[in-house]
Order: structure tokens, then sequence, then C-alpha cells
């Protein structure tokens, strides 16, 4: 249920709201408005009625139910659509398109630093590198782990660049968290909700990908569970799902873009080395993400792709990066935003 105060509702007011839904079972999640607060009552659907008598109370304008499974996601709730702060000068979901680029995987000290500063010198606001790799096969590489996260650290230190790196599993996740500024939970991942619980109570925002067999519905289903947890800064990724087709590694469904937008207010990036899994098709399918709205890309760049520990075919250079990101500026002006 929505509980949606007044315009002039006082601190007092709130509380005494506050305190109701939890007497009732629910757990209350506060919208701030600029005119007014909205609160999102949520817990479990069938006793839901009960929240209606809320109505009463002093300060309360109306209790409406939230017609979507997904209840902290949706635009019902929030109509106006979030801005996620990363660092001092880096936000997803304002008139900026976030480009974070980097390697597959953290494989050394030479590679990270190198990497780093040529997507720096391109534009890019955010880095990217692996340290902990969920691989399809056992005996492929697993990345550095920790020393991979040091070394992201020691890139961030050199470059200013905040970092982007995947969490696999709870047991490493505060780990993580100590280094990296945003955690990336990836397909293989997105339906593991213990993770997405933690990530969940952790405070720092979170990249969640679209899992290859996974609806919109479903992707959305996800984020409520790290939203539900109380940590509010989710970003959406689509990378691309399994169909019949085999020309590319997934399909990269750019409709999600404008559908997602359509169902909640949280910012979505695209990920078109995923997305495609051949470098060439990188570039095309990062203008068209930028054209049809994306809030931002993620990008994987590699100083030596055939040499690369992991997806080297989808890994572009640093020349070649830097050449899609003077392209991006031109698309990116058409509907008046930034690169
Ligand atoms: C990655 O970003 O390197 C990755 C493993 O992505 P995904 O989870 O989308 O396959
Ligand atoms: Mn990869």
């Amino acid at each position: 249920m929505i509980i949606v105060m007044k315009a002039g509702a006082d601190s007092q007011d709130k509380e005494a709201v506050l305190k109701r839904i939890m007497e009732l079972g629910y757990t209350p999640h506060v919208i701030s408005g600029t005119t007014r607060d909205v609160i999102g009552a949520v817990g479990d659907e069938r006793g839901k009625l009960v929240l209606q008598s809320l109505e009463s109370l002093h300060g309360v304008e109306s209790v409406v139910p939230i017609l979507q499974p997904y209840k902290l996601a949706s635009k019902e709730v929030k109509p106006t659509r979030d801005i996620v702060k990363i660092s001092e000068n880096v936000e997803i979901g304002g008139d900026k398109v976030i480009v974070m680029a980097g390697p597959c995987s953290v494989e050394s000290e030479e590679q990270i630093i190198e990497t780093a500063v040529a997507v720096k010198a391109a534009g890019a606001h955010i880095l990217r590198g692996g340290a902990f790799k969920p691989r399809t096969s056992p005996y492929s590489f697993q990345g550095l782990e920790e020393e991979g996260l040091k070394l992201l650290a020691k890139a961030r230190e050199i470059t200013g660049l905040p970092v982007v790196t995947e969490v696999i599993n709870i047991e490493t996740a505060d780990l993580v968290a100590d280094y990296s500024d945003i955690l990336q939970i990836g397909a293989r991942n997105s339906q593991n909700f213990a993770l997405l619980k933690k990530v969940g109570q952790l405070r720092k925002p979170v990249l969640l990908k679209r899992g290859m067999a996974m609806t919109i519905q479903e992707l959305l289903m996800s984020a409520e569970y790290i939203l539900a947890e109380g940590n509010q800064s989710v970003i959406l990724c689509e990378r691309g799902i399994r169909t019949f087709e085999t020309a590319t590694r997934n399909t990269l469904d750019l409709s999600a873009v404008p559908v997602l937008q359509s169902k909640t207010h949280l910012p979505v990036v695209v990920d078109p080395s995923h997305g495609t899994g051949n470098h060439h098709y990188v570039a095309p399918m990062s203008c068209a993400a930028v054209a049809c709205g994306a809030d931002g890309l993620i990008i994987e760049v590699h100083p030596d792709p055939e040499h690369a520990t992991s997806d080297g075919p989808q890994s572009l250079k640093p020349s070649t990066f830097a050449k899609m990101m003077e392209q991006l500026k031109k698309i990116a002006e058409v509907s008046g935003r930034t690169v």
C-alpha cells in the first residue's frame, strides 16, 4: 500500500503513521518528495487491507494499493526517476550518460592501471573489473580475488575513477564492499535471493544485471529484494538474454530500456559487451543504447584483447573505445544529454 501524506503533514504525523504501519506487521519505506512524503508499506499481501485504516490518521491524504507485484521499485510509489550517487562527482540517472569501462577480469597491476588510465583519458566515468569471476567452467580463470580488489583500489587512487566489481557470494560480500564503490550482481546470480538480501543490507550502490532467462518483471522483483532490505541505490543493467539466435553471444534487448523506464524509477544501464559478445558490435549497440535513453553503459576494454584471460573477443582496445566515446557524445547531444 502507498500512504500519501498531506502536503502540510509534520514529522509527528509521519512518526504516527510509521508506528502504526509497524504495529500492523508491515515495513514502512519513506520516499521523500519536494512537497510531500509518500510511505510505502510492504509485507504480507494477504492482510494488506488493514492498512486502509491509516486513512483516518492525522496528516494522511490517502491510502492506495500498489498494483504491481514489485512495490518499492514501482513508479506508483515514486514517479520521478532516481539519481544514484556514486562518488563526489559521479551520479547515475541524471542528464549525463555514465560510462563504466575496463577489463572483464583484473589480471595484473600493469593491466588494470594501463586500462584505467586509458579509459579515463577517453572520458569514462567509472572503472569496471572483475576480481571474483563467476565462470561457466570451473577450470577457467576464477579471478585474482582480494589481490584483484586491491589492484582496483590502486587504480582508483591513481585515476580518481570510482570502481564497480562483482560480488559472487555472501561470504565475500563485505570484503568486496570494503574496496568497491558499486557492487555488481552478475547475470548468473540475479535470482540468488540470499545474495540480493545481503547486498540490500550493505550501504553501497548495486548494479543488478538481468539474468540470461529473466523477464523484465523478474528483474524488477530481484531489485525489490535489495530495496526491501533498505538499500535504495539500485541500478538495473540490460546485458542480453538467451534466445534462439546464435550469431551473437546473447540477444541485447534494448526495448528493455524504455519498458523499464516506464515501470520503475531506477536508472537503467546497458552492457553491449556481454549483450553481443563481439567487439565489432559494441560501438553500434552502445550508440543505440544511448539513443533509446539508457542512463549509462558498461563496456569491456582490454589493452591486449587477444591475450585476455576472459571475454577477449568482446573487449575493445583503448583506441577503439576512445573513438566510440566521440561517437556517443554526438548521439547524446541529439537528445539534450552529455556523456
Ligand atoms: C561481467 O561483467 O564480466 C559478467 C560476468 O557479466 P554478466 O554477469 O552479465 O555475464
Ligand atoms: Mn565479462
